[in-house]
């Protein structure tokens, strides 16, 4: 029989998320009904605010069909409630959400409902806010909507409020839900969120402004922004599919596909190239002793150690289990066992906290470099795994290089390879 909480997933969430996720839909709901007691009906209104629902619908069908990826994902949907923001009364852009997320629910992906329920709140509140705003700020020109300087520059602004506020509700969620997690700065600040958050604004402006014309040239902004949303679904579909859910860094076949084309380049131009396994010591024990859950999360914390003592061109992903792969592209032998003693030294810094402790662990690494220890992929990522079967086997914390071949007799004078084995 299913338990209260599998029926009730919100309420095995943290009491203070609960109370935020409540909190917000209460507000939205509160607003939504004093608005509406207050707003004279209107036919156009109604006729234009069911023609931007209308494309709205138009668009997540036709896009329904290649899936979404699992997640936060983004949509072009602002296109359809900023401008029911900007040409109708605040209670419009408070009520857009509602219908878009309930078809999005029902046939793009079935995720829990309160997330449903709280995105459609949060996108409301923020709209409905920059609504308002709008109205007043834009008011003398309510016969020609948006056909000012004064109300286009109003119509940008509220647009950026509308963003910034949806963005702030998210990503206080994220932060009440689990505060020791970084994703929630990550919501606030990535290149790609500000790229696509532009495209949202001078959509939804650009739709506003074509629908104040006449409600009939929604008709042609349809397909652009069907298509611009089908291109982005695919390219967070790709996106996904090589990417590791738990780390966030590539999965196994992409960065392998990554790493032959760094290999070529670099035979082609005839630089150096390293690579290097990452392992974790003991980490069965980590299971073992505090849950897979636990172990998950010790894999991000390790991940997140990895990827920032790394420089941008350098390739990392999980190669499987609790095993890392990195490609040093231009490293030779000093500058390979440099960065793997860094990486080394950070993981084993980093505390990440479980619960009412702090969980440590240590890494071993096994370095190969390109021509000294193989020349292709194969090659090298068995050199580096025989490197990293020393250091485990030499007692595991520490770094590798294979075994260097025996040296002709008269060259073992020259061989200065100490320190590190
Ligand atoms: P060694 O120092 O020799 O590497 O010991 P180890 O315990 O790290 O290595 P072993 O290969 O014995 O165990 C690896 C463990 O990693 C076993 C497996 O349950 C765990 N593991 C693999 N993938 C995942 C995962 O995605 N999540 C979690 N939590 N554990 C995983
Ligand atoms: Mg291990
Ligand atoms: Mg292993």
């Amino acid at each position: 029989m299913l338990s209260l909480a599998d029926r009730w997933p919100l309420l095995a969430q943290p009491a203070a998320l609960v109370a935020y996720l409540c909190g917000t839909v209460a507000l939205a709901l509160g607003v939504a009904v004093c608005l509406a007691a207050s707003t004279p009906f209107r036919w156009p209104e109604l006729l234009t605010f069911l023609a931007l629902m209308a494309c709205g619908a138009v668009c997540i069908e036709a896009t329904r069909r290649l899936g979404m990826p699992a997640g936060v994902s983004r949509d072009l949907l602002s296109a359809w409630w900023l401008p029911a923001a900007f040409l109708l009364p605040p209670v419009y852009a408070l009520l857009a959400p509602l219908p878009l997320q309930f078809l999005l629910q029902m046939r793009v992906r079935q995720t829990v409902l309160y997330r449903r329920v709280f995105s459609a709140a949060a996108i409301g509140l923020a709209a409905g806010t920059a609504s308002m705003i709008f109205h007043a700020a834009a008011s003398g020109d309510a016969d020609v909507p948006l056909g000012s300087g004064g109300a286009l520059a109003a119509a940008v602004a509220c647009g950026v409020i509308f963003t910034v506020l949806n963005t702030a509700l998210i990503a206080i969620a994220l932060y009440v839900s689990d505060p020791g997690n970084t994703r929630w700065r990550e919501a606030l600040w990535d290149r790609e969120r500000v790229l696509l958050d532009v495209v949202e604004l001078c959509l939804g402006v650009l739709v506003a402004i074509a629908c104040a014309l006449s409600p009939l040239l929604l008709l042609l902004t349809l397909p652009p922004v069907v298509l611009l949303q089908r291109s982005l679904l695919h390219a967070q579909l790709t996106a996904a599919a090589r990417t590791d859910a738990k780390t966030g860094l590539l999965n196994a076949t992409a960065w392998q596909c990554e790493a032959d084309t760094e290999i070529v380049r670099a035979r082609r131009t005839g630089e150096t190239l390293a690579l290097l396994i990452v392992d974790i010591d003991h980490f069965k024990r980590v299971n073992d002793t505090y849950g897979h859950l636990v172990g998950d999360q010790v894999l991000a914390g390790v991940a997140d150690a990895l990827r920032s003592q790394l420089r941008d061109y350098d390739v990392v992903g999980r190669f499987g289990g609790e095993e890392f792969v990195v490609l040093l592209p231009r490293a030779d032998v000093a500058e390979a066992r440099r960065v793997a003693e860094r990486l080394r030294s950070r993981v084993g810094r980093v505390a990440i906290p479980v619960e009412d402790t702090m969980i440590s662990v240590t890494v071993s690494a096994g370095v190969a470099v390109m021509s000294l220890h193989g020349d292709d992929l194969i090659e090298l990522l068995a050199a580096a795994d025989l490197a990293l079967y020393r250091a485990k086997e030499l007692g595991r914390d520490r770094i590798c290089l294979p075994v260097a071949p025996e040296p002709p007799p008269h060259a073992r004078a020259d061989n200065a390879d100490g320190g590190i084995p």
